[in-house]
């Protein structure tokens, strides 16, 4: 616990500090504490310590750690099958990794159903790389405007994950990039769509990615390891 609260003392600096290099203040920026690595007694220990927001990658995880801790904000931020669709949405309190049409689909029907609506981000693939999941980005405009036949999607952002580097700065190019992404798309004001949030970042990178504009990053190891 101790060693927690020393790590989260010096995470909240460094956000602090690259807010303020991006004109914001450290307030502006959710920490999302990724807990995929840690038993849920942990996220309480967290909790305690003040972090409100937690991610997981995996559905049953994310629905166990929050059966155990309710009070915080549960997000999905992994590769969503559509067999699972019925599980996270409710649950979630956003989800990260929207990717395809037929996942939106799915998301949104499951929504109706409940009478609900579900906060979304979209996950784009800025490098290309065949691995990474997420739209290209000369799919996203097509994929935007298609988001409003889906009344119980509410899109409200875009979110990257940069190849595995230890160098920070080799990620900037992808976070500038879905900056820029982000202030073009948003100037076309589709319906159910508003890009407000930019989730980019992890424990490697994610100084840069406040300075190119992230509003929400994801930190497991730097916090838990
Ligand atoms: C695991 C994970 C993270 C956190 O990674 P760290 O390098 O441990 O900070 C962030 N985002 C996603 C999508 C992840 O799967």
């Amino acid at each position: 616990m101790e060693k927690m609260q020393t790590r989260l003392t010096e995470i909240k600096a460094n956000i602090d500090r690259a807010a303020g290099r991006s004109g914001r203040r450290g307030r502006d920026i959710t920490l999302i504490a990724v807990s995929k690595m840690v038993e849920p007694e942990i996220t309480r220990q967290a909790y305690q310590l003040g972090i409100t927001d937690f991610g997981e990658n995996r559905v049953q995880e994310l629905n166990r750690k929050k059966a155990f801790l309710p009070e915080a904000r549960w997000h999905f931020i992994g590769r969503l099958q559509t067999n699972k669709v019925k599980d996270v949405v409710g649950e979630a309190y956003m989800i990260h990794s929207l990717d395809r049409w037929g996942l939106a689909e799915a998301i949104n029907k499951r929504a109706l159903s409940l009478g609900i609506r579900v906060p979304v981000l979209v996950q784009v693939n800025i490098s290309g790389a065949d691995r990474k999941t997420g739209l290209v980005p000369a799919e996203l405009e097509e994929f935007l405007r298609s988001m409003g036949q889906l009344a119980a999607l509410q899109v409200r952002g875009l979110m990257t994950m940069a190849e595995e580097d230890p160098d920070p700065e080799a990620s900037r190019p992808v976070f500038r990039e879905l900056s820029l992404l982000r202030a073009r798309l948003a100037e076309l004001e589709f319906p159910n769509v508003e890009l407000h949030h930019l989730s980019m970042g992890m424990s490697q990178d994610y100084q840069v990615a406040i300075e190119e504009g992230a509003d929400m990053v994801r930190i497991g190891s730097a916090l838990f390891s």
